[in-house]
């Protein structure tokens, strides 16, 4: 296992890797032919069953230099406390994932070698994700009345509500990172509450315990005393469900 702060742009250990990266700390793991299951998720207390298992694949050749370091940041910034899982591929059986959100739960999975959408643009989508059960009933309701206020999308998944809301953000979140101004864009009545999960004002409530909505998850115990400050204190073994040797 190597730890860094930041990502050494020379340099890319050989292999397939899996990324977890909390408040800017970045830690990454050679990943198995098999998979592994981040334990945050297996001992979440809801029907995981190996949903989100981190697989080997094949990563954008640039991803380690230019990519990973702008996720590392965006999810500083956007979802702080919120541990990123980013590998490859992700598990969903029998379907993978380009990303997902554990709702408040605070954990987000990202694959690195999706080819759908960029990598960063998905990133921002789980960071909407994550943020959203963050927002007061009025920021919620700018946000998703100007997410229905274009057509319909072609794919039904797409056109769910919270996947509107998520692609709105997305949009506006690119349009932001490449110097846009939110005053201009067209999801104006939503501006402030966009601008703020891009900013981060609405992901530090999470931090500062101020959330609008109480979560609708609940964590046990044992899960809620290593995310409350000992989850990076531990082995591989305390992080991945690395499969048997049999
Ligand atoms: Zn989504």
């Amino acid at each position: 296992m190597m730890e860094n702060r930041f990502v050494n742009q020379q340099v890319r250990p050989d292999g397939d890797l899996a990324y977890r990266i909390l408040d800017g700390e970045l830690t990454w793991f050679p990943l198995p032919a098999g998979g592994v299951l981040p334990r945050e998720l297996r001992d979440a207390e809801r029907e995981t069953d190996n949903l989100g298992r981190l697989h080997p694949g094949t990563e954008h050749a640039r991803f380690w230099s230019h990519t990973l370091p702008r996720i590392i940041e965006l999810s500083a910034r956007c979802t702080p406390g919120v541990t990123w899982w980013c590998a490859p591929v992700l598990d969903f059986a029998p379907a993978t994932y380009a990303g997902y959100s554990w709702g408040s739960h605070p954990v987000v999975q990202l694959s690195t070698a999706n080819r759908t959408r960029h990598v960063v643009s998905l990133a921002y989508h789980e960071a909407a994700h994550s943020c959203e059960h963050l927002c007061s009933d009025a920021e919620f309701d700018a946000w998703n009345v100007a997410a229905h206020s274009t057509e319909a999308w072609d794919e039904d998944y797409d056109d769910r509500p919270e996947e509107r809301r998520a692609i709105l953000f997305e949009a506006a979140a690119t349009f932001l990172a490449c110097g846009g101004d939110l005053l201009t864009h067209p999801a104006a009545p939503a501006n402030a509450v966009l601008g703020a999960i891009y900013s981060g004002a609405i992901g530090q409530r999470r931090v500062t315990r101020q959330a609008v909505c109480a979560p609708v998850v609940t964590v046990k115990p044992s899960l809620s005393a290593r995310l409350l400050g000992a989850v990076g204190l531990g082995g591989v073994s305390d992080w991945l469900q690395v499969p048997s040797e049999t």
